[in-house]
């Protein structure tokens, strides 16, 4: 092993949009020497095989700290996208056509029908269509539909081009990007970080951010018990066209799945919700259940020739919530994990709270449901 010794004010394990998000907010604060490290390719698991939907509201069925954290992080979007695009030259595509949510059955009807009376009532956006309505604004959508509800402040991006973004943007701002190095777990000496232990040899550092997606909860702190947040791998598989003339310009939801349409032509459908352990293969079930959502959305969908497929995992917590901010029990230890299926819609606002919790030492009290502490402690090894 080529043993190197080296140091970094704060080090970030995880290099998906969430570790790179992080890093670029506390580059933005004045954070100097922030190594971020990756044990394969930046951006390449899970973040790249999402499909960029911003869509809180279509999303949820109650208010919630939840459903505010997401709203916030969504409305960060315009900003976000125009100040990546000033660093770097890359639009994100940031799409606000906006996103419908469609119904086929009784079951779906009463959704839509309790979604709508909760967020009307909240005074947040929202349209309610008939099935002559929403197959106006989308021609393709399946004649059977039955109703449907157009929520204008649900958008999207094209997350691969964020990650690239991200990556762009860190790389100016002077983070180090480390790629092919593993993270093997924390030294901790009474209760407080002293570094991280890599495949490449001793890093030491007083802040460490857990970003690592998935494999979050396999890092270890020596005989240190850590929080026992349960992460595990949830796979989504996915599926893309590339429909000549476009077959419909919104997100367009149902649900039993998505369709999102692609600037550049293509068009995503998604997508499975399946516990396979850490295997990212594409299966003929796969293929199936998201075929028959789609087809149900749109049948024209089954006509089209499949370009390609891919699946990723979401990080999901032992309580489906995300996981951030710092950890009472090692000081210096921070999280940034468990988005599960919203992870590109968080990436804005869970860069802000991490960036502010190492550098000013503010961690709101209004985002205690996130934090780590809720769970119990874990020795892991
Ligand atoms: C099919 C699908 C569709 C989705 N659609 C959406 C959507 O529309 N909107 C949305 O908001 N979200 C969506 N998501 C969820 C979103 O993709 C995730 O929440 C988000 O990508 C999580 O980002 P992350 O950076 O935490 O994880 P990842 O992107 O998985 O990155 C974690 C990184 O950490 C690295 N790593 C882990 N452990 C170590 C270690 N010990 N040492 C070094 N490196 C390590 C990994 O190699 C990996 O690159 C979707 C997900 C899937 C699978």
């Amino acid at each position: 092993m080529n043993q190197t010794s080296d140091r970094a004010d704060v080090a970030i394990i995880g290099g998906g949009v969430i570790g790179l998000a992080v890093a670029r907010a506390l580059a933005l604060r004045g954070v100097r020497d922030i190594l971020l490290i990756e044990r394969n390719s930046l951006g390449g698991e899970s973040s790249r095989a999402a499909a960029g939907m911003l869509a809180p509201q279509a999303e949820a069925n109650r208010a919630h700290e939840f459903f505010d954290l997401t709203c916030r992080s969504r409305d960060m979007y315009p900003a976000f996208a125009a100040a990546l695009l000033a660093e770097t030259g890359i639009d994100i595509e940031l799409d606000t056509t906006g996103t419908l949510y469609l119904g086929f059955t009784d079951a779906d009807e009463l959704e839509l029908e309790r979604r709508y009376q909760w967020q009307s009532q909240a005074g947040l956006p929202i349209v309610k269509l008939s099935s002559a309505g929403v197959r106006e604004l989308e021609p393709s959508i399946n004649e059977e539909v039955r109703g449907a509800l157009k929520f204008p402040l649900d958008t999207q991006v094209e997350n691969r081009r964020l990650l690239n973004a991200l990556v762009a943007a860190n790389e100016k701002l002077g983070v180090r990007l480390e790629t092919g190095t593993t993270v093997n777990g924390l030294r901790v000496e009474r209760d407080c970080l002293t570094g991280i232990e890599t495949s490449r040899g001793f890093i030491a550092t007083d802040s460490v951010v857990i970003a690592g997606g998935a494999w979050s909860s396999l890092l270890s702190a020596g005989d240190k018990a850590l929080p026992d947040l349960r992460i595990k791998p949830v796979r989504g598989q996915m599926l893309c066209f590339e429909p000549h003339p476009a077959l419909a310009r919104h997100v367009i939801y149902s649900p039993r799945g998505y369709l999102v349409p692609r600037r550049d032509g293509r068009m995503l459908a998604g997508s499975t919700t399946e516990h396979a352990g850490f295997d990212k293969q594409v299966t003929a079930a796969g293929v199936h259940s998201i075929m028959t959502a789609a087809v149900e959305i749109s049948p024209q969908v089954a006509l089209l020739p499949l370009t390609d497929s891919w699946a990723g995992l979401r990080p999901r917590a032992a309580d489906t919530l995300p996981v951030l901010g710092p950890c009472a029990e090692i000081a210096g230890v921070y999280y940034a994990t468990g988005h599960y299926r919203n992870g590109i819609l968080l990436a804005p606002i869970t860069g802000e709270v991490i960036a502010r919790a190492i550098v000013d030492k503010v961690f709101p009290e209004s985002l205690g449901i996130f934090s780590p502490d809720r769970f119990g402690l874990v020795a892991v090894g």
